[in-house]
Formats: C-alpha cells, structure tokens, sequence
C-alpha cells in the first residue's frame, strides 16, 4: 500500500501527528513524556521553513531502504499531549541520506528537545523493514502505554499470544474488523534495547499493533497517523472491557466464537483468528 499523489503538506502531517498525541494521551497511554511518534515520508518534501536549523546525526542502525526519505519523530522527553500546540518544537524531521555520515537533523529555533526520541531505533528499524518489504512510500508508528492493555500483560495467561487475542477480539465486532491479525506479543525487553528493536520488528511484520510486555504498545499504519492512533484505541478498548470483566468476576459472555464468525463472513475480513 503507498499513497497517491496529491501527497498531503508538511503542516498537514504535523496537524495529524499533533491531533494523534492528544488522543493517545485522552486515553491515558501517555503518561507524562511516556509514547513517542513518528512518521516516515518517500516523496520529496521541503522542510526547511518550518525547521531551518540542520545539524548532522548518526542513525542508530543502518536505513539503506529509507535514503532520500524523511522521518518527523518526536524529541525525548516531550509530551505527546503537548505536540499540538507547536509541533514545530515538539518535533524533528530527519532526512535520510544514502550514507549514513550525510543524514541531517532538521529543527526549529523553538525546539524544545536534545535528542530524538529514546526509542529511535525501533522506529527506524521498523520503517526501515516495512519499506523494504512492501515498497510503501508512507508508514506512520506510534508508541504508547495504554493501561489496560499494558496491565494484562503482567498477568501471566495474557502473555500467550493466542490467549490475549481470544480474549479480546470477544468484546466488539470492531476490534477484529479493524485488527484482523489480531494483537501481536513480544516478551518484556529492555526499552530502547536492540533485543527489544528486534523483536518489535519481526512481530509488526504480521500485525499492526503489538503488545510490548510491562511496558506498552506500539501500533504501525501505511496510510495515516490517525489510524495507527486508532489501533492503539480498539486494542485498549478491548482491554478494558477484559479488564473490566476480570474485576467484575468474570461474568460477561463476550461474543461467542459464532457470533464473530458471522461478523468476519459478513464484513469479509481477511483473518485467520476466528
Ligand atoms: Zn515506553
């Protein structure tokens, strides 16, 4: 999947990355600095008016499907709820060079950051897999803590894969509509840690969204930011409604094996889960 021409503008994608961080944040998945944001671009984009200040970065892993593409990321230790009202000093755009030595950081006189994000790597390394692998000229990640979600994983029955989506895909015929592969799991690696990178990588190859172990999520779209904040929402939803019924002593039905067999026939959706 990649966009078509006309490409959205550059104020456009920081609107959406800005609407994004609220949203994630109106669900409490963003806790103080907690979640991060990035958008890749593959067409040219100019970036330098709302960001004239370059700098030279050294990616933290080789991107070669990324050269002469951009990447707007979020700055260390800002706010997702706080992007909106300046993204300009909430954010970075990185523009990826053929070589690694090349690649610049562009920011704004008002930027309020020292770094990108902590959690770079795992961004770059998953742009930089599902560009190779689907040709995509768009892929927008968003990594959040939503509470629900992040809770079950410190229960030990939900951190088998085949569990969790059981669980879950029973509360609302739109979670597995809109999260047919269901909800990947990865155990609990250091955050930032390649072990972490690696596993995130290969785990988003089948998903869209992955569950990281005590710690959060993080969610992938090729066609916008607000989708892959949605994700996150139906995913957390789903938790909370589990949630819920694990304090309420488990006395819900759920919808039966049945009843989601017939949403999946009737909506055509294209999964293996049910
Ligand atoms: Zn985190």
């Amino acid at each position: 999947m990649a966009l078509e021409p006309p490409f959205p503008e550059l104020d456009e994608f920081l609107a959406a990355i800005g609407a994004a961080g609220q949203r994630v944040s109106e669900i409490a998945a963003s806790e103080g600095a907690a979640g991060n944001i990035s958008v890749c671009i593959g067409w040219p984009i100019e970036v330098r008016r709302r960001f004239p200040i370059s700098e030279p970065i050294e990616l933290p892993l080789a991107a070669p499907a990324l050269a002469g593409m951009h990447v707007i990321v979020s700055g260390s230790g800002r706010r997702l709820r706080d992007i909106h009202a300046d993204p300009a000093a909430n954010l970075g755009v990185v523009a990826i060079a053929a070589d690694r030595q090349s690649t610049l950081l562009y920011t704004s006189p008002r930027r309020l950051f020292a770094h990108v994000t902590s959690e770079f790597n795992s961004h770059l390394a998953v742009h930089n897999d599902q560009v190779a692998r689907s040709g995509t000229n768009f892929h927008a990640l968003i990594h959040a803590q939503p509470p629900h979600l992040t809770y079950l994983s410190h229960i030990p029955a939900y951190r088998e894969q085949a569990y969790l989506n059981r669980r879950l895909l029973r509360w609302e015929p739109e979670t597995i509509i809109n999260l047919p592969e269901g909800i990947g799991f990865i155990p609990f690696r250091l955050p930032g840690s390649p072990e972490l990178m690696a596993a995130n990588v290969e785990a988003l190859r089948e998903h869209r969204i992955v569950l990281w172990s005590k710690h959060g999520v993080m969610a992938r779209s090729d066609q916008s930011v607000t989708k892959a904040a949605d994700r996150i929402e139906y995913a957390e939803t789903a938790a909370m409604y589990e949630y819920m019924d694990l304090v309420n002593g488990c006395k819900a039905e759920g919808l039966t094996e049945e009843e989601l067999r017939e949403v999946v026939q009737t909506f055509d959706v294209p999964t293996t889960l049910v």
